[in-house]
């Protein structure tokens, strides 16, 4: 199996990238992002509670994260491999993701960092937010909430998966083929 992270700060390029790699390596795509968005669509109790948190551009606490992956992943057992997208985003959340591998006898391959500059970044996640529908994309003090978060919380996790030599950045500035380029051939190293 080939498990791989797709990492990096919001609106780094991570759901584009993400969906493109699983078409070429036939991976399930999994991201935390859209499984709370569906939640949120649907209203549901968990949908309810995420909501309270993204709104405001803070994580959604660990244990209902963790949670929600779990099932994610037991409710699809028969695939080649998975690609996180947005998972994990804390070293709690790495520590149950490695956890929850081991018990289906499998690892992360390799985490991938998409690396953009933080101006970039909010120049990206406003345009999308033209088009996205998503309260988070519009406002700037929430954009540079979640930026703030991910440099404290998020970006240690990098340093966790380079302790167990798997993390590696690639250039997330140019067109979506060369970043995709650069993503495949790491991946085709592993
Ligand atoms: P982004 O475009 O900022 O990378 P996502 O679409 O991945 O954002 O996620 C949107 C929001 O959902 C996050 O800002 C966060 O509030 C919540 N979220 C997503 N994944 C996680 C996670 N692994 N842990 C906690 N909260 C999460």
């Amino acid at each position: 199996m080939v498990n791989l992270i797709l990492f990096g700060p919001p609106g780094s390029g991570k759901g584009t990238q993400a969906a493109k790699l699983v078409e070429k390596y036939n991976l399930l795509h999994i991201s935390t992002g859209d499984l709370f968005r569906y939640e949120m669509g649907n209203d549901t109790p968990l949908g309810k509670e995420a909501k309270s948190y993204i709104e405001k551009g803070e994580l959604v606490p660990d244990e209902v994260t963790v949670g929600m992956l779990r099932n994610k992943v037991e409710a699809n057992p028969d695939v080649q491999g998975y690609i996180f997208d947005g998972f994990p985003r804390t070293i709690a959340q790495s520590e149950a993701l490695d956890k929850l591998m081991a018990e289906k006898d499998t690892a992360i391959s390799a985490l991938l960092m998409l690396d953009v500059p933080d101006e970039e970044i909010i120049k990206r996640i406003l345009e999308r937010g033209k088009t996205s529908g998503r309260a988070d994309d519009l406002d700037e003090t929430i954009i540079q909430n979640r930026i703030d978060v991910y440099k404290s919380e998020t970006s240690p996790v990098f340093d966790y998966y380079g302790k167990q030599d798997k993390a590696e950045k690639v250039d997330g500035v140019g067109s979506i083929e060369e970043i995709f380029d650069r993503l495949c051939a790491s991946v085709d190293k592993l």
